[in-house]
């Protein structure tokens, strides 16, 4: 399924592979004067295609390269003419999308996309409508980037934001990181952010400071209860409660206890 918003001068498209009537993980993209923000899934490419017809895209810009953010790189490539950019540490995962070895819910909900080509991005792009600043923001993955328009005061966060209060953490990302990313991010003049998951969120910059609270004060109380002995699993239960739904559909790959253990650097 496919659907689009316009926010101010922002078009949102959401999207995701239906499994009977249910969509289990929404993805976005943002069309922003001719420059695409993420590319979606492959899942939904003749539905992207469709909304973009008439459009102009000139440029691609991933916030990052996972499969869900760079689905249809290929396909709008070759039909727009547009130029990919995307973080340098990314580009590998364009070329050979295989390298990202999905989990099976990963492949049975986004699939791989088609190898393509794209440039690195430096500091800034300009695309003569907009200057675009490029924001280093690992964490969710080592080549994560944000993107500011500090012009219209947006932020476009890929998958950084994702929600205030997160309770979960993927095997793979770092809560530490991630913190130290949305750190770099406070003090921007923002007024919406446009998340890859939640879509556009009003009042973006106020919502960034509240999540870093709520990761900061979640930080502390997981340290406390360490240093008097308490076990990670247990923490985890006090805290957080049992594992939900993400966990049993991810098998895993997102739980309340990675999050838990990332806080303290154990494994996870
Ligand atoms: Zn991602």
């Amino acid at each position: 399924m496919l659907e689009t918003k316009q926010c101010d001068s922002v078009t949102l498209l959401r999207m995701g592979r239906n499994i009977g009537k249910k969509v289990l993980y929404y993805v976005h993209c943002f069309l922003i004067g001719e420059t695409l923000i993420d590319t979606g899934t492959i899942y939904a490419a003749g539905e992207l295609l469709s909304a973009l017809n008439g459009k102009t895209i000139s440029t691609i810009i991933n916030t990052h390269h996972h499969e869900d953010h760079t689905g249809n790189n290929l396909l709008l490539q070759n039909h727009f003419k547009a130029k990919i950019y995307a973080p340098a540490e990314a580009l590998p995962f364009l070329l050979e999308p295989r390298r990202a070895r999905l989990k099976l819910y990963q492949y049975l909900v986004w699939n791989y996309p088609e190898p393509s080509s794209g440039y690195a991005l430096g500091k800034t792009l300009d695309t003569g409508r907009h200057t675009f600043d490029v924001l280093h923001t690992p964490g969710h993955s080592p080549d994560h980037i944000c993107i500011y328009e500090p012009q219209a005061k947006m932020l476009f966060t890929g998958d950084m934001f994702c929600g205030e209060k997160v309770k979960y953490l993927r095997q793979d990302e770092d809560f530490n990181q991630i913190l130290s990313s949305l750190h770099k991010l406070e003090n921007l003049d923002i007024e919406t952010v446009f998340c890859g998951v939640a879509g556009a969120v009003p009042n973006g910059g106020l919502a960034l400071k509240r999540k870093i609270t709520f990761m900061e004060e979640l930080r502390s109380r997981v340290g406390v209860l360490y240093r008097e002995g308490v076990s990670p699993a247990n923490i985890r239960r006090n805290l957080l409660g049992r594992e939900g739904p993400m966990y049993w559909l991810s098998s895993g790959h997102f739980s309340k206890q990675n999050l838990v253990n990332s806080i303290l650097g154990l494994p996870h």
